[in-house]
């Protein structure tokens, strides 16, 4: 048994995640590992109870133990509002956490040799890196009932307002006005250089300079400013940095044979990052870590709660869902947990938890999202695959 010193935030979810969150913590995590875990129930039905205070308690615990674990859970929509009876629709939790750290996400395929990828030159894990913070995220939005002219205000605290003309409306419309702090970027582009070092692969970057010559250039130059500062560590390390308009790096990430980091701000990260899971076969398949300027570590899978697996499992018929990434946003947490405590037994542990879970699927045991990509059909045959149950189980015994 590995004793743990420190606690991990654990934060529970909702629907096939939920399910798969027990199978996982109770077989690959707690017959192995002491762990500390400080829990957070986030189900949406506790999140509605405790009229969302648990996730800004959970948001506090990270901040206080620097590390922790998430299942995925539901942002309710205005109909599960009445479908479910909730007070209100609650905002998405992720966005909440994300709001009270700031930081970075990173979020990386899981590649195993014997799922072919959607996209053939891509070899190597594209990790893209989203800067987590501000933009249309934490927008003003208003629309505009009819003729009228709308302004951009800045009062200084001593001083005068100052007016930029947006639109001189003759009519109906919509306005939004996104902010973002110096500070934010320059923690966006120190987390993604500091990846970058870590894991020795080139960085990108990529913005729409040419059309938002002032929002989207103020980020162009924080980032090559941290470059600059960063230049000897990176040249030291062999990597190199690129900056490339974001409709240049969308073409280029299609012939590239991956093994690099792909920063983007908030919206685009957003995007592409659903891309580049579905190129790289399975959203199953990719882990999401989010990097807070104060050092804070928050791990989860990057898909949702696979909410028609669970009406399959409501309905008593057996399922098939990935727990891959779901095991590697615990991986992740332990191996954090044991870097930042000095325990390299537990990062040990996480390194043969993640091996144990890319050696049974090379194997040939699997679920039929990875079946499907490995028979090239939406059904393949039902040999080929296992249930979600059956997946966990057999990854349990081979980490045995
Ligand atoms: P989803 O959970 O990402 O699943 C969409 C589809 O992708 C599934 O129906 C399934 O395809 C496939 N898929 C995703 N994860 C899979 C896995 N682990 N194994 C196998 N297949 C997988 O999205 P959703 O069902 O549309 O969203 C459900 C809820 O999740 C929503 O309430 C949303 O708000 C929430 N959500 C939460 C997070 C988060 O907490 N981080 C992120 C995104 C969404 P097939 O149906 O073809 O099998
Ligand atoms: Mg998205």
């Amino acid at each position: 048994m590995i004793e743990v010193k420190n606690p991990i935030v654990e934060m529970d979810g909702d629907q096939m995640t939920r399910i798969i969150w027990r199978l996982v913590k109770e077989q690959l995590v707690l017959p192995f590992v002491k762990a500390r875990l400080e829990y957070y129930d986030l189900g949406l039905e506790h999140r509605d109870a405790s009229d969302n205070r648990v996730t800004i308690e959970a948001a506090e615990a990270i901040k206080q133990h620097g590390v922790a674990v998430k299942c995925a859970t539901i942002t309710p929509s205005i109909a599960q509002v009445a479908e479910m009876n909730l007070k209100k629709a609650w905002p998405s939790p992720n966005g909440t956490i994300r709001g009270i750290l700031d930081g970075t996400v990173f979020r990386k395929p899981i590649i195993a040799k014997n799922v072919p990828t959607a996209v053939k030159s891509w070899k190597k894990p594209i990790v893209i890196g989203r800067h987590a913070y501000g933009d249309i995220y934490k927008a003003a939005e208003i629309q505009v009932p009819g003729p009228g002219r709308v302004d951009l205000v800045y009062t200084p605290d001593s001083g005068e307002p100052e007016a930029t003309l947006i639109h001189p409306f003759e009519g109906h419309g919509v306005v939004m006005g996104m902010y973002n702090t110096e500070k934010s970027a320059r923690s966006f582009a120190r987390a993604c250089i500091a990846y970058a070092l870590d894991e020795k692969i080139d960085l990108w970057f990529s913005t729409k300079d040419t059309i938002s010559k002032t929002y989207h250039t103020f980020f162009k130059n924080v980032f090559a400013e941290e470059i600059a500062a960063h230049e000897a560590e990176m040249a030291a390390a062999g990597i190199a940095y690129r900056y490339m308009l974001i409709d240049d790096a969308v073409a280029q990430i299609m012939k590239h044979e991956g093994g690099i980091i792909w920063a983007l701000m908030n919206y685009d990260g957003d995007v592409q990052s659903d891309m580049v899971a579905a190129g790289f076969g399975s959203l199953g398949m990719m882990t999401s870590e989010l990097v807070s300027p104060e050092g804070y570590y928050e791990f989860e899978a990057a898909h949702g709660t696979v909410a028609r697996h669970y009406a399959e499992h409501l309905a008593g018929r057996p399922t098939s869902t990935n727990s891959v990434a779901t095991i590697f946003a615990w991986s992740g947490a332990l191996r954090k947990r044991g870097q930042l405590d000095d325990a390299p037994g537990l990062c040990a542990f996480a390194d043969k938890l993640e091996a144990a879970v890319i050696e049974t699927i090379e194997g040939g045991v699997m679920t039929r999202d990875l079946a499907r990509l490995i028979h090239r059909t939406m059904d393949p045959p039902r040999e080929s695959w296992v249930t979600t149950e059956e997946f966990i189980a057999a990854v349990a015994e081979r980490l045995k």
